[in-house]
Parts: structure tokens; C-alpha cells; sequence
């Protein structure tokens, strides 16, 4: 994920927050004991393992063994839950001039339901750990077990629950390739060094028509104390959507997460899904006062890092919002 300084008057902000979080703070305690789910329990330990997997090994950079590992890797872990599975991509080339074949892992669950919800993650790793406080560190790759792992995680987890019960709606999930092989400061407009993998499908899904009643991209959503606030671009493109899935958020315990506080354009690759016609929405750590997640492109991003707790409170939200569907 790229990073732009996303500036809001800061009073116009904590008005904002002052407002619309109070009637959340106290409302709900953390333990999920006297709310009642439709969706089945989701398993923050299994979620871990699939991050854990991937960490294991080593960086997924495009062009690697552990890329082409990987990708074999989550194409057998969602063939096992019963998903179709699709490998997508064509040859790719990163601003820097390198060539990389480019693989989204698509994995369909009731491919006969016309009504689909689209639910994405980016499975790359970045090449370089540009953010790291120490210039030695900043041509390295790192872990990514935030940034990617853990999204694929979250997904691989549902795709798992799915198997065992499923939902009224079909489900397509998206694993995207070359998401974090950008420049850092891209001053296009739609930052289109960025997001490579969703920006081929985008272009796919059009040409395709390809449908869904709406999207949910999950970008480092399994690092500690971490807040989602609502990217402009979700709000403008999904408001129902931002709505729908904070409010369960908030309803079934994670109102720390789930935070109604408004934040900057982010182009992440809910863009894109958003371009191709379905309305989507990012799920991110990010906040216009902090930035992304603390150890974001750093080396720091790794395992140790992980808290159980966060892919907990994504997991059961995003699942939670797929079985209320009708
Ligand atoms: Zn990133």
C-alpha cells in the first residue's frame, strides 16, 4: 500500500470522532458472549497458522521460489475446502522495468449463485522494506506477515468455514499478485504503479461482465491495537457497504476496530474493484493522524508481530456479514 499524506483539518477530525464514537465506547464488551452470530465461529488460531504458512516461506516476492511455493501452496488449500480455483495473469511489468508472470489466485465457492460478494487480500510481498527506520535495512525484504499474510489468512480461515456451512450467497475470492511492488511516492493519479494485480482483473471483470453485489478488501488487518477507519473511497463508492459491515462490527464486539472515523483516499485495490463495477470497500490499519501500521514496509512486519485478536475481529465481521446476506 502506497502512502499519501492525506490531510484533513484536524479540528474538522475530532469533532467528527467526538460525536460519532461515544454512543460505541461502552456499548459492548469484548466477549462475544450474549451476542448472537448466524455465521459460524471463526477461528482466529487456524487464521494464524495460514499466516504462519506463509511467513514460513520467506518473503513472496514476485520472481522467487517462495512466490511460486506460495501460490501452489494457497491453490491446494482452496481446492481442499472445495473452492474452484483459477490462476490469472499475464506477463507484467513493474515500474522499475522487471518482468514478472502475474498470478491472482481466484477461488469460487457455488459458482451457480447469481448473487456473488467479492472478498479480497493481496498475497505478494513487497521487494523492499522502505519504510525501515534503518537505511541498511531498506533494500530487504521482510516478512510481510501483516502486509498480505494476513489477509490471506483471514481468507483462507472463511474459505474453511464456508466449506462447512454454507452461506445464501456465492462467494468469489480474490488473492492479488504485484498489489505492493510500487514506487514509493507514486505521483500518478490513480497510483498506478500500484495494485497491478487488481487492475488486470478490473479490466477482465469489464471486459467479462463480471458481477458481485459488492466487494471487501482486507489490506494488514492482523496487527496489534489496530483501528479501520473509513477510506474516502469507501465511503463514496460503497456508503452502504461502510455502513453495513462497521455496524456489525460495532454490533457483535469489535467497536475498537471498527471505528467510525473518516480518513483520506486510499488506492488500494478496492479501487479498482470499485472500477469494475462492484462496490467495495478497503478493511485497513490505517489512520490520517498515525498512517498505516506501525512496522508497515519495514522489517518489523513479521510474525511476532501478529495478534490473534485482530483476525479475529476482521474474520468474524466479514463473516458475520456474509451469512446475514439473503
Ligand atoms: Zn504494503
Amino acid at each position: 500500500m502506497n502512502k499519501k499524506l492525506l490531510i484533513l483539518p484536524l479540528i474538522a477530525i475530532l469533532g467528527f470522532q467526538a460525536c460519532k464514537n461515544k454512543p460505541n465506547q461502552s456499548s459492548q464488551s469484548e466477549d462475544n458472549t450474549a451476542i448472537k452470530l448466524v455465521s459460524p465461529d471463526f477461528n482466529a488460531d487456524s487464521a494464524y497458522a495460514y499466516v504462519k504458512a506463509q511467513v514460513d516461506f520467506g518473503p513472496r516476492v514476485p520472481g522467487t521460489v517462495a512466490h511460486q511455493k506460495c501460490a501452489e501452496y494457497l491453490v491446494s488449500k482452496l481446492k481442499s475446502f472445495g473452492a474452484i480455483v483459477k490462476i490469472q495473469g499475464e506477463k507484467t511489468q513493474t515500474y522499475d522495468g522487471k518482468t514478472f508472470q502475474l498470478k491472482n489466485i481466484l477461488a469460487s465457492f457455488n459458482p451457480e449463485n447469481k448473487t456473488r460478494v467479492l472478498i479480497s487480500a493481496h498475497w505478494d510481498a513487497r521487494p523492499f522494506s522502505d519504510q525501515d527506520t534503518n537505511p541498511a535495512n531498506q533494500n530487504k525484504p521482510f516478512d510481510a506477515a501483516n502486509d498480505g499474510g494476513s489477509g490471506v489468512g483471514v481468507i483462507l480461515e472463511m474459505a474453511r468455514q464456508i466449506q462447512q456451512k454454507t452461506p445464501n450467497v456465492g462467494i468469489d475470492f480474490v488473492l492479488w499478485d504485484l498489489e505492493d511492488y510500487g514506487k514509493a511516492n507514486d505521483e500518478t493519479p490513480d497510483e498506478i504503479t500500484w495494485c497491478l494485480g487488481s487492475q488486470f482483473w478490473a479490466k477482465n471483470a469489464i471486459a467479462t461482465g463480471y458481477k458481485a453485489a459488492f466487494g471487501i478488501n482486507l489490506d494488514m488487518v492482523g496487527g496489534g491495537n489496530a483501528q479501520f477507519t473509513q477510506d474516502e473511497i469507501s465511503r463514496q463508492s460503497a456508503p452502504e457497504v461502510v455502513n453495513r459491515v462497521w455496524d456489525i462490527g460495532n454490533e457483535i464486539g469489535y467497536s475498537s476496530y471498527f471505528v467510525r472515523i473518516p480518513s483520506g483516499k486510499i488506492v488500494d485495490d478496492h479501487f479498482w474493484m470499485n472500477k469494475a463495477g462492484v462496490p467495495s470497500i478497503d478493511i485497513i490499519h490505517y489512520n490520517d493522524n498515525t498512517g498505516f501500521y506501525i512496522n508497515w514496509h519495514t522489517q518489523l512486519d513479521n510474525l511476532a508481530n501478529i495478534d490473534k485478536n485482530t483476525l479475529k475481529a476482521t474474520g468474524q465481521t466479514v463473516l458475520e456479514t456474509i451469512y446475514r446476506e439473503k
